[in-house]
């Protein structure tokens, strides 16, 4: 090659091969280079054989889709941009102008808002059921039912399903049945396998995952999950997937690659400080509830236990519960106050989303997010709490001093 800028695009060097290390490589790309037409007629995108196109991965991202799929026990697993991503990708996969979809009345927010927006203008229609009465689930599954959310916990309320049931409810009328597992994070208990009898044993059809929580870990990275373990059900939410074009960054999969090794020490160091927390707050006149599933008042206390909690083979007798808790403010105190008890705090930091080192707070108008006030919740305002990784001595004086507001 004569001329130097063509020679170095297209330079011979390749770099030996064998280089292995802790860390996967980062290998981006949108083009992939075929060696002949034949090889470029006959690879396969829908499958992990080979390479077509950034979109479909790279080796990196494969790398990444593979183990997530081992950490929560499904099979197949999609990458996209952000845990709604991954809500949205199911519906729009799933449902099409007729077919109902059914949510509990504690859903994520935003997947709520999808039902009564895109969804509806759509023709998709939707109910919200009670998360803690699996008979109003069964009761709301029609033949125009096609796809049931599950969420454990509920989203800023906590409150624990009886899954199980939920889960037997929607086998028994033939329904696909996907979770939100971010607050399980694949670790608090097994989405494939609710009976816990190994393989083959009971469980969800699909699990999404906001990765931008506990296995970014790093509150820097917005991504999302779509776990399956029935190759169908994964083509076809792949097709759809394709069709719309979603792909994600590979350094923000590398950034997932190196946090993932510690999701298990992080998720028990958040969840023993918010239990700490929580505990503490139960002792404070301030508050008329706290919301945590691991404490023995909190409603669903008892099926937290039962999937989450001690049993045969689990190595922490308390069981795991993700680093979330909230608290309910007696109603004497008005928004002003609740305000100014959250904007007091120092190390809570106040923002959304959860599960990086830093602590944070937001406060919640629940009177706008539920159908009617569920009868398991004190009135009052609603203030969520997710812990970080500081010592717990300084997050609980934290705690107290921004309660001195309200005295
Ligand atoms: C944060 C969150 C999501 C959405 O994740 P993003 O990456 O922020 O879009 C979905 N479900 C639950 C339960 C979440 O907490």
């Amino acid at each position: 090659m004569s001329d130097k800028i063509t020679g170095l695009i297209h330079h011979p060097y390749t770099p030996p091969e064998g280089f292995a290390a802790p860390q996967p490589g980062v290998f981006k790309a949108s083009t992939v280079f075929f060696p002949n037409v034949a090889a470029m007629r006959s690879r396969e995108w829908k499958d992990k054989t080979g390479y077509t196109y950034g979109l479909h991965g790279t080796p990196t991202s494969y790398v990444l889709e593979e183990r997530l799929a081992t950490l929560e026990g499904g099979v197949q697993c999609l990458l996209v941009p952000s845990g709604l991503a991954a809500i949205a990708t199911v519906a729009l996969s799933l449902l099409k102008s007729g077919d109902e979809v059914l949510l509990p009345d504690n859903a994520y927010g935003p997947n709520k808002a999808l039902a009564n927006g895109e969804l509806k203008d759509w023709g998709i229609t939707h109910q919200f059921y009670d998360p803690m009465d699996p008979q109003d689930l069964a009761r709301r599954i029609s033949p125009r039912t096609k796809l049931v959310w599950l969420e454990a916990a509920g989203s800023v309320t906590l409150e624990f399903p009886d899954l199980r049931e939920q889960l037997r409810v929607c086998r028994a009328a033939g329904v696909l049945c996907a979770l939100d597992n971010t607050w399980g994070a694949g670790l608090a208990f097994h989405p494939f396998d609710l009976a816990n009898e190994g393989a083959g044993g009971q469980g969800v059809d699909i699990s999404i995952h906001a990765l931008t929580k506990y296995p970014s870990g790093g509150g820097d990275v917005l991504m999302g999950s779509i776990i399956t373990r029935d190759p169908a059900l994964h083509i076809r939410l792949k097709l759809t997937h394709m069709r719309l074009g979603l792909g994600v960054g590979m350094n923000d999969v590398e950034a997932v690659l190196r946090a993932l090794p510690s999701i298990a020490l992080r998720y028990r160091e958040h969840d023993r400080t918010a239990r700490v927390l929580a505990h503490w707050c139960l002792s404070r006149p301030e508050f008329a509830q706290v919301l945590h599933p691991a404490l023995p008042g909190s409603p669903g206390h008892a099926h937290w236990r039962a999937l989450c909690g001690a049993g045969e083979g689990r190595e922490e007798r308390e069981g795991l519960a993700a680093g979330l808790f909230s608290v309910i403010l007696h109603a004497r105190y008005s928004e002003a106050q609740v305000d100014a008890f959250c904007d007091a705090l120092r190390l809570f930091k106040l923002g959304y989303s959860w599960g990086g080192p830093i602590s944070l707070v937001v406060p919640y108008e629940l009177a706008g997010m539920r159908q009617g006030w569920p009868a398991h919740l004190a009135r009052g305002t609603l203030v969520r709490f997710s812990t970080g990784l500081e010592a717990v001595e300084d997050l609980q004086a934290d705690l107290a001093q921004a309660l001195q507001v309200l005295n």
